[in-house]
C-alpha cells in the first residue's frame, strides 16, 4: 500500500543533490563516477523523518529514531569507494539504518544484502527500499556483526557501527579478494575506518584509512547492549521507588478536574507538532475519554488541529463524521458501532464529543477547517465492501458489476472471516487477494473520473477499498502467529492516518485516540522483543518530534470490560497497581490527578530514573483481575514510549448509551439509537 514518500518536498531535490555531490563529495576527492552518480539519483531526503527535510543536503549525520543516525553522505561515499566495487560484485552490509547506503551500493553492485539489529529500523527500510524500486536489496533483521551465512561469501562487506575489533565471522564470509570495510577502535564512540582484503583463505591485509566516529556495533562480534535497551531481558527490580516517587510528585502538574485543567502548558510542550496521539490504558475508563476529549477540543480550537482519528472502523466512523462535518457520505442509514465491544464508541463520554464537534464544525465557515472523525482500525470487511458497492452502484454501475464478482471471493465468509483464513492457510479455498489488490488498484486509478463528482465521497470508498484489502491480508496472517496479524493492523492504521493526513493538505493535523498499546513507541517496551511495532513507533519513525505521543494510567477503580472475547459489557473493580509498576511510583505521589511531561522535565533526574524499565498496565477490552500480572502487565520504558503521561489515581467505568440517552435525537445521528 503506498505512503506518500514526503509531504514536504518544496525543495529542488535534485539540483541539491548535484550540489552536494559537487562540494561535498567529489570535492573531497570521491572519483569513482558510478558512485558520484548513485548520490545524484537517490534522494536522501525519502529516507529521513520528514520533520528533517529541510536538512536533508546538509554535510552531516541525522537522527533517524531509536537513537541511531543515517551517515554524513561523505563518509557513505568514502567506504562506497573503499570497497573498490566491481560490476556484478555482491555486497553485504552491516547496519542498514535508515536504507539510504543501502540504496546508494545497490546502485553500483549487483546485489546488495543489508542487516539491522533494531527490528523497527529494519522493517521500515525494507518498505522503504521495495517502494523506491531497489530491488536489488534484501534487508534482515538481526545482528550483522555475524553477518548473513545464508548468501555468503560476499565480495565486499561495509560495516556502518564500530566494533572493538573486526568481527571473525565477517572475515569468514569475505569471498577470495574480497575487501570488508568498518570503523574500528577501542571506544564504542571513536574510530578509525580499516579495510581488509582476503588474500588467500587465511590471509589478510589491513589497511587504515581516516579517522571516523560510528554510532557502536552492538552484538556478539561487537559491544554489549546498552543498559536501556535490556527491555525485554529478565524483570528488573525497580530501584530507589521512594526517591522516584518523590522526583514525580515535584514535576508533576496537578489536574484539578478534567473541565477546568490549565491545558496551557502541555499545548506548549505540544508545540508546532503536526500530530498528537491520546493513549489509554484501557478500553472503558470514563476519566480517559473526557480528558482525551478535553485535550482534543483544545487542539482543535488553539491549534488549528482538524482530524481526529480513533481506533474503530472506518465504515462506522464515517457515519460519525458525516453527521459532525454535515458531509453526504455515507449515505447508509446503519447504525455505527455495533459489533463488539460496543461499549468502546457507543458511550455518553464520545456522543458528548460528538455533540461537540457537529456544534463547533457548524460554525466554522471554511469547509477544509471543520473537524474529521475517522476510524483506523480494519475489522469491518463486510461493511467496507457494502459501501464500496454502494458508492458505485451510483456512479459507476458497470465498475460495481466488476466490484461485486471479485468481492463475491469472500462473500461466503461474511459471519466469519477468521475462517477465511484458516481455509485459505490449509489449501481448502483460494485467496482473493488478487480481486481485492485489484479492485482497489482500480479505483485509484479512476481517481480523476470519480474525484470530479464528490472528493469526500470518493476518499470514503477508497479508504473502504483499502481496508477491504487489508482485512484480507489481515485474516490470512492470523494463522502465522500474533505477530504478523498484529503488525499488519497497525500497519493498516499508521497508512490510513498517513492517507487521511495527506487528503486534508499539508497544513492538516491529527489528533489520534488509541490504547496505549498501539500510541505509545512499540520499541520502548517488550513488543520489541516480540518483533511487533505499532502506530506510535511508525509514527516516531516518520514524523520524529513532529508528533507528540501521550499515555494514560491509573491505579483503582472500575473499568468497563468483558470477561471473554464476545462476551457482555461488565463494570469490574481494577485492582490496586502493582508494586513495581510506574502506576505504583505515580500513586505513591498520592496527587490524585496530573500530566507529567517526560520528554524533557526540568529536572533531568527525573527522565533518567525512569529509564530503568518497569511493569505497566494494559486492561484491553477483555479485564481478567485474577490473572492480572500475566495477562496485563508488561516491560516497557516509560520516557522512550512516551512524550506525556497523564495520571488518574482513581477512575470509574464510562457509560455505556442505551435507548433512554438518545431519546429525541436526530434521525441521521449515527448511533442510531
Ligand atoms: N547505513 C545507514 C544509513 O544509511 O542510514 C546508517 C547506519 S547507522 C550509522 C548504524 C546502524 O547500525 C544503526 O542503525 C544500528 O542499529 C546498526 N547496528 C548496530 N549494531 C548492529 C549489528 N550488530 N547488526 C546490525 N546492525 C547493527
Amino acid at each position: 500500500m503506498e505512503v506518500p514518500l514526503s509531504t514536504h518536498a518544496t525543495f529542488d531535490s535534485a539540483a541539491e543533490r548535484h550540489q552536494m555531490v559537487a562540494l561535498q563529495i567529489a570535492a573531497r576527492g570521491i572519483r569513482d563516477p558510478r558512485i558520484l552518480e548513485a548520490f545524484r539519483a537517490v534522494p536522501r531526503e525519502a529516507f529521513l523523518p520528514v520533520d528533517l527535510a529541510e536538512f536533508t543536503y546538509q554535510d552531516t549525520p541525522l537522527p533517524i529514531g531509536d537513537g541511531q543516525t543515517i551517515s554524513q553522505p561523505y563518509i557513505v561515499a568514502l567506504m562506497t569507494e573503499a570497497l573498490r566495487l566491481k560490476p556484478g560484485d555482491r555486497v553485504l552490509e552491516v547496519g542498514t539504518g535508515s536504507g539510504y547506503a543501502a540504496a546508494i551500493l545497490s546502485r553500483v553492485a549487483t546485489q546488495v544484502f543489508s542487516v539491522e539489529r533494531i527490528e523497527a529500523l529494519a522493517y521500515v527500510a525494507r518498505r522503504r527500499l521495495e517502494r523506491l524500486g531497489f530491488s536489488n536489496v534484501q534487508v534482515l533483521h538481526g545482528d550483522g556483526s555475524v553477518g548473513w551465512l545464508e548468501h555468503a561469501p560476499y565480495d565486499a562487506i561495509t560495516v556502518a557501527a564500530g566494533g572493538p575489533d573486526v568481527p571473525e565471522t565477517l572475515l569468514s564470509q569475505l569471498a577470495p579478494g574480497g575487501r570488508l570495510v568498518m570503523p574500528v577502535g577501542s571506544t564504542p564512540r571513536r574510530q578509525s575506518l580499516v579495510r581488509v582484503t582476503r588474500r588467500g583463505s587465511d590471509q589478510y591485509d589491513r589497511e587504515d584509512l581516516e579517522e571516523v566516529r560510528f554510532v557502536p556495533l552492538i552484538g556478539v562480534e561487537g559491544w554489549g547492549e546498552p543498559a536501556t535497551e535490556r527491555v525485554h531481558g529478565a524483570r528488573a527490580t525497580p530501584s530507589r521507588p521512594a526517591a522516584v516517587t518523590k522526583l514525580i510528585r515535584e514535576e508533576a502538574e496537578p489536574i484539578a478536574s478534567i473541565e477546568g485543567a490549565e491545558l496551557g502548558p502541555l499545548l506548549d510542550r505540544i508545540g508546532e507538532a503536526r500530530l498528537v496521539l491520546l493513549g489509554e490504558a484501557t478500553h472503558g475508563t470514563s476519566e480517559f475519554y473526557r480528558m482525551r476529549a478535553r485535550i482534543t477540543q483544545e487542539l482543535i480550537e488553539r491549534r488549528g488541529f482538524n482530524i481526529v482519528a480513533v481506533e474503530a472502523d472506518w465504515p462506522d466512523a464515517a457515519r460519525v463524521d458525516a453527521y459532525a462535518r454535515n458531509l453526504p457520505c455515507p449515505r447508509s442509514g446503519a447504525r455505527a458501532f455495533t459489533r463488539f465491544p460496543t461499549w468502546m464508541w457507543r458511550n455518553e463520554e464520545v456522543k458528548n464529543f460528538v455533540e461537540w464537534l457537529r456544534k463547533r464544525n457548524a460554525a466554522v465557515k471554511d469547509p477544509d477547517l471543520r473537524t474529521g472523525f475517522h476510524g483506523l482500525d480494519l475489522y469491518s470487511l463486510h461493511a467496507s465492501i457494502q459501501a464500496v458497492l454502494e458508492y458505485l452502484d451510483r456512479l459507476d454501475p458497470e465498475a460495481a458489476r466488476i466490484a461485486r464478482r471479485r468481492y463475491g471471493c469472500l462473500t461466503p465468509w461474511e459471519s466469519d472471516p477468521a475462517a477465511y483464513g484458516q481455509a485459505v492457510t490449509t489449501g481448502s479455498y483460494r485467496s482473493c487477494e488478487e480481486p481485492v489488490v485489484a479492485m482497489l488498484k482500480d479505483l485509484l486509478a479512476k481517481r480523476l473520473d470519480y474525484m470530479s463528482s464528490d472528493g469526500e465521497c470518493f476518499h470514503d470508498a477508497v479508504q473502504n477499498a483499502r481496508l477491504v484489502a487489508s482485512g484480507e491480508g489481515y485474516y490470512r496472517s492470523m494463522f502465522y502467529g500474533s505477530k504478523q496479524s498484529w503488525n499488519l493492523r497497525d500497519q493498516h492504521m499508521f497508512e490510513t492516518l498517513e492517507t487521511v493526513l495527506s487528503f486534508r493538505g499539508p497544513r492538516a493535523k491529527a489528533v489520534v485516540w488509541e490504547h496505549n498499546s498501539h500510541v505509545g513507541n512499540a520499541a520502548a517496551t517488550e513488543m520489541r522483543a516480540r518483533g511487533e511495532h505499532n502506530v506510535g513507533q511508525l509514527v516516531r519513525e516518520r514524523h520524529g518530534n513532529a508528533a507528540y505521543l501521550v499515555g494514560f494510567g491509573t491505579d483503582r477503580g472500575t473499568v468497563a470490560a468483558a470477561s471473554e472475547w464476545g462476551g457482555p459489557m461488565e463494570v469490574k473493580d481494577v485492582r490496586p497497581a502493582h508494586a513495581d509498576s510506574y502506576e505504583k511510583l505515580c500513586h505513591d505521589t498520592k496527587t490524585e490527578a496530573f500530566l507529567l511531561h517526560l520528554r524533557e522535565p526540568s529536572r533531568k533526574a527525573l527522565r533518567d530514573e525512569l529509564l530503568s524499565p518497569r511493569l505497566e498496565r494494559a486492561i484491553g477490552v477483555i479485564y481478567r483481575p485474577e490473572t492480572e500480572l500475566l495477562s496485563h502487565y508488561f516491560q516497557a520504558i516509560l520516557p522512550l514510549q512516551f512524550d506525556e503521561y497523564v495520571w488518574f489515581d482513581v477512575t470509574s467505568s464510562i457509560a455505556p448509551l442505551d435507548s433512554e440517552s438518545g431519546r429525541g435525537m436526530p434521525d441521521t445521528y449515527p448511533f442510531g439509537l
